[in-house]
C-alpha cells in the first residue's frame, strides 16, 4: 500500500462550513409511515396542514362572564346572566347570544357566544341568582382566542425536513394525524480501529484497552435520529482495515475512529486513499481533535460520506458533534443544526496557547441571574470521567490565550 496522502489542515470555520455545503448536496433515505410516538427524533417527510381553523370557533381563556366590553365601560356594571357555556358545549353555545346588558357564564375552552366579544374573569365579578355585578373594564377581544388567529385550515403549520419532538406530535394530534410520515433512520456504520483496543465483553490484557468509542458514537449516532451498526474493531494493519472499510461503506454514512493521527500504525487515510476515497480535509486547527479526516468514496452505485475520527474517547465525541453531526442531519432529512452557542461568565481564569480553537469540556450552573461555567480539570482527550461530569465545552478562539475570571466567555452547548 503506503499511498502518499496530500494533507489538508482546515480552520475551524472552514471545515464546519465545508462539511454544511456538503450536507447540502445529500438526499435523505426514504419516507415512511408511523405512528405518533415511534416517530419520536425523526424527520419529517411531508409538510403538516391544519384540517380546520385554530382555533374551530372563538374561544375563551378563562372561566368568567362573556359579555359586550362597551356594556362594562364603567363599572360597577349590573349584567343579566342569560346562561351557561362549558367546555364542548356546542348546542349552547349556538343557541345563546348576548344582547345589551347581557353576559353568559362560560367556562375556559369554551366558545364565546354571538354577541359577546370579551370575557371578565369570575375573580372580578359578584353573582346572586341572575344579576351579575362586574367590578372591571375588559377591552373587546379580551379573554377571547379568535377562530382561525392562531391558523387558517390548509396553512402549513410544519414544513417537511422538521425534526420530531413533543411539540410536533402535539400538532399532528390535533391535526388528526395518528400516523405521519417520516424519513427512514440512515444508518452509519462504526469501525473502530486499534491493535489495543477491544470489544467490551472481551477480557483486556494488561496494555490493552476496551473498546468506548463505538458505544459513545453509537449513542450520538441514535440521539441524533440514525441507525447505528457496530462493525467489529479493525487492528491496526491496512488488509483487516481495508476489509471492515468495505462493509461500511454499505452504511449511508461511515465513521472511522483511530488511526488518523502521524503514528506509523495510523494507516486508515492511506487505505482510504486505497479506495480512491475523495479526502476534503485531514486536518482541522482544533483542540481536542486536531487529525479529524472528512471525505467520500464513490462506488458504482453510491457515494458514501465518510469521517475518520481520532481515537482519543473526547476527541471522538467532540469531532462528531462538530462535523459528522451535519452530514447525518441532512440523510435523515433534516435541514443541518446550526451549532448552538451561548455566553456564560467564567468562573475562574483560563490560559492556553494560540492557534487552534480549543472546545474543552466545561460545567454550565449558577443561578437564573448569574450563570457561571467553569472548565473542568482533565486529563487531556482520553479523560473520558471528566467529560462525563461536563454538560457543555467552553470554546476558546484561536487568537486568545488569557480569559480572566468574570470575563463572558462562549460556550457551545449539547
Ligand atoms: P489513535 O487516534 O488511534 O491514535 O488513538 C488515540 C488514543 O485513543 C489512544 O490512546 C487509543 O488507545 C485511544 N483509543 C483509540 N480507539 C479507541 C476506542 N475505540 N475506544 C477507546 N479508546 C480508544
Ligand atoms: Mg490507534
Amino acid at each position: 500500500m503506503g499511498t502518499a496522502v496530500e494533507s489538508k489542515l482546515l480552520s475551524f470555520s472552514g471545515a464546519r462550513r465545508l462539511v454544511e455545503q456538503y450536507a447540502l448536496t445529500l438526499t435523505p433515505t426514504h419516507p415512511e409511515m408511523l405512528s405518533l410516538l415511534e416517530s419520536l427524533g425523526r424527520v419529517l417527510a411531508e409538510d403538516l396542514r391544519a384540517d380546520r381553523d385554530f382555533p374551530p370557533f372563538p374561544r375563551s381563556t378563562r372561566d368568567g362572564f362573556a359579555v359586550r366590553a362597551m356594556d362594562v365601560k364603567s363599572p360597577p356594571a349590573q349584567l343579566r346572566c342569560v346562561g351557561e357555556i362549558k367546555a364542548g358545549a356546542a348546542h349552547e353555545a349556538s343557541a345563546l347570544s348576548v344582547g345589551r346588558s347581557d353576559c353568559v357564564e362560560i367556562m375556559t375552552g369554551a366558545p364565546v357566544p354571538r354577541g359577546a366579544d370579551a370575557v371578565v374573569m369570575v375573580e372580578f365579578t359578584e353573582r346572586s341568582g341572575d344579576a351579575v355585578v362586574i367590578h372591571r373594564t375588559v377591552s373587546a377581544g379580551e379573554n377571547v382566542v379568535s377562530q382561525g388567529s392562531e391558523a387558517r385550515r390548509d396553512q402549513v403549520l410544519v414544513a417537511r425536513g422538521t425534526r420530531v419532538n413533543h411539540a410536533l406530535i402535539a400538532i399532528a394530534a390535533a391535526v388528526g394525524r395518528p400516523e405521519i410520515e417520516v424519513f427512514r433512520q440512515p444508518r452509519v456504520a462504526i469501525l473502530a480501529t486499534g491493535d489495543e483496543v477491544v470489544d467490551v465483553n472481551l477480557h483486556p490484557g494488561p496494555n490493552e484497552i476496551r473498546n468506548s468509542n463505538s458505544y459513545s458514537l453509537a449513542a450520538q449516532v441514535q440521539a441524533a435520529g440514525g441507525e447505528p451498526m457496530i462493525l467489529p474493531v479493525a487492528r491496526d494493519e491496512a488488509d483487516e482495515i481495508a476489509l471492515l472499510l468495505r462493509k461500511g461503506l454499505d452504511a449511508d454514512l461511515l465513521l472511522i475512529t483511530g488511526g488518523v493521527s502521524m503514528g506509523k500504525y495510523d494507516l486508515v487515510e492511506q487505505v482510504l486513499a486505497s479506495f480512491g476515497a475523495s479526502l476534503f480535509f485531514t486536518g482541522a486547527e482544533i483542540q481536542p481533535g486536531r487529525p479529524v479526516v472528512f471525505g467520500e468514496v464513490k462506488t458504482d452505485e453510491r457515494h458514501t460520506p465518510l469521517f475518520g475520527l481520532p481515537g482519543n474517547p473526547v476527541s471522538t465525541m467532540v469531532t462528531f458533534q462538530l462535523f459528522a453531526r451535519p452530514v447525518l442531519d441532512a440523510l435523515s432529512g433534516a435541514q443541518p443544526q446550526a451549532l448552538t452557542f451561548a455566553q456564560a461568565r467564567l468562573k475562574s481564569e483560563i490560559t492556553t496557547r494560540t492557534g487552534l480553537t480549543r472546545f474543552l469540556p466545561a460545567k454550565l450552573a449558577g443561578t437564573q441571574d448569574q450563570p457561571e461555567v467553569e472548565l473542568l480539570k482533565w486529563q487531556g482527550s482520553g479523560d473520558l470521567m471528566a467529560v462525563s461530569r461536563a454538560n457543555c465545552y467552553i470554546v476558546i478562539p484561536p487568537d486568545r490565550e488569557r480569559f480572566a475570571a468574570g470575563e463572558a466567555i462562549t460556550i457551545l452547548l449539547p
